[in-house]
């Protein structure tokens, strides 16, 4: 059995049961995703679910789900909660009636840590916060939203992505709290792949899927031609791929498309393609895909041989993790951090679930060093262009980032001269 599941297989999971709920006609008032989920955890070992429900319809809707669809079989169930195993991987669902909403969004998503800290909180102010309701002097106390149990205990709201050690409460009783980055902040995407390497689509079709979610531009990224990818860009192709992406600027007006690359970090530390082909691109990316069995302070090294170039802009993926499958690099992230800020070099958070890489506290430690972050879906088919740049945006609240802090939150013209401004 699958223990871990990274947030995209978690995600499609958890929607593909609601989506099966409502097929079903189940009596629910709500049913969302909580847990890892909710918070945007790289790594989920508990994919659950909340449903609302007026309490005499929880036995129904509990048959319901026993019977959801043929494959789903029962794990667990007790009056407010089920445990099924599906075909993508063991869900659970608990039940919470329309009162205990809030209390029980709160309860189920967690972390264990914030939890315990609104716990103790509640306590100093004569409430018990247990099991996903609140009660006063042995009265229940109604919580409709989670708004409503935050203000009772005079807490402004705190986003699931902030839920994680417990200090955060500390920093909202403080009025500490980030104003988060949120999806509609993103004004382009700069990490895109087509199938000029090993994307699937077009870029006609890429820009055409950015252009349908607003975007005011996209950069098109393919794959370097030594790239440790399962298709790569020729050197001698790239002269192709700028005609057809000028012709395609021609026929598409209401997006500029930026051509770019994703170059590949050598063994040596040189980059994959020589300085007067990399200056044809509008936008540079370099990234690490193989570690040539190098150790901390070499990899190091070709990280920052890469950020000292002024021909490259920004880091993708810079521990080239797979949560749920393979540990990220031990690199010195001071000294990256350090020589990014200093060379206006931006880092990347990547959004595709084999990534989310900058994970949170490394986006928030780069952010304190004052380091230019770019949030992209590093996107390999146009469907999932908004649902990377989604996991990105959450991966980037994780780490406390606000619009300011993110480069893709500007204009085109800012994204240009952010650029121009490292080759100068
Ligand atoms: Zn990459
Ligand atoms: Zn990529």
């Amino acid at each position: 059995m699958i223990s871990r599941l990274n947030l995209g297989r978690a995600h499609s999971l958890a929607n593909a049961v609601a989506q099966h709920v409502q097929r079903a006609g189940l009596p629910v008032a709500a049913l969302v995703p909580v847990g890892s989920v909710r918070r945007f955890a790289p790594e989920v070992g508990d994919v659950t679910l909340l449903a609302v429900a007026a309490a005499e319809r929880h036995s129904e809707l509990l048959d319901g789900l026993a019977t959801l669809t043929p494959s789903v079989s029962v794990l667990r169930r007790s009056e407010t909660s089920i445990a099924l195993s599906t075909e993508k991987g063991p869900l659970a669902v608990h039940l919470a009636t329309p009162d205990d909403a809030g209390a029980a969004m709160l309860w189920h998503t967690g972390s264990r840590k914030h939890t315990e800290a609104i716990r103790a909180r509640a306590r100093t102010r004569g409430y018990d916060f247990a099991d996903g309701r609140l009660h006063r002097g042995g009265a229940h106390v109604e919580t409709p939203s989670e708004d409503v149990i935050y203000s009772r205990l005079d807490l402004p709201y705190i986003p699931p992505e902030l839920r994680e050690d417990g200090s955060e409460v500390a920093k909202a009783e403080r009025n500490g709290l980030p104003q988060l980055i949120t999806v509609p902040h993103i004004r382009g995407d700069l990490h895109s792949h087509t199938s000029w390497s090993d994307g699937r689509d077009t870029s006609e079709r890429m820009v055409q899927a950015a252009r349908d979610l607003g975007y005011d531009y996209l950069a098109i990224t393919d794959h370097s031609e030594r790239a440790f990818a399962s298709r790569t860009l020729a050197g001698a192709d790239v002269p192709k791929q700028r005609r057809e992406i000028e012709a395609l600027r021609a026929r598409m007006s209401g997006i500029t498309v930026l051509h770019g690359v994703e170059a590949d970090i050598m063994p040596d530390g040189s980059l994959d393609f020589p300085d007067d082909v990399l200056r044809g691109f509008d936008i540079v990316l370099a990234s690490l895909h193989d570690d040539s069995g190098h150790d901390r302070e070499r990899l190091t090294e070709r990280y920052l041989g890469a950020i000292r170039h002024p021909l490259v802009n920004v880091i993708t993926h810079p521990a080239n993790r797979s949560p749920g499958a393979r540990a990220g690099y031990d690199l010195d992230y001071g000294r990256l951090f350090e020589a990014a800020a200093r060379t206006g070099t931006a880092m990347e958070v990547d959004g595709a679930p084999g990534h989310l890489d900058m994970d949170g506290a490394l986006a928030r430690e780069a952010m304190r060093r004052g380091v230019t972050i770019v949030v992209d879906s590093d996107c390999h088919r146009a469907e999932n262009l908004a649902r990377q740049m989604e996991f990105g945006v959450g991966t980037a609240r994780r780490g406390w980032l606000e619009p300011r802090h993110v480069l893709n939150t500007k204009g085109i013209a800012e994204i240009r001269a952010f650029v121009a401004r490292k080759r100068a």
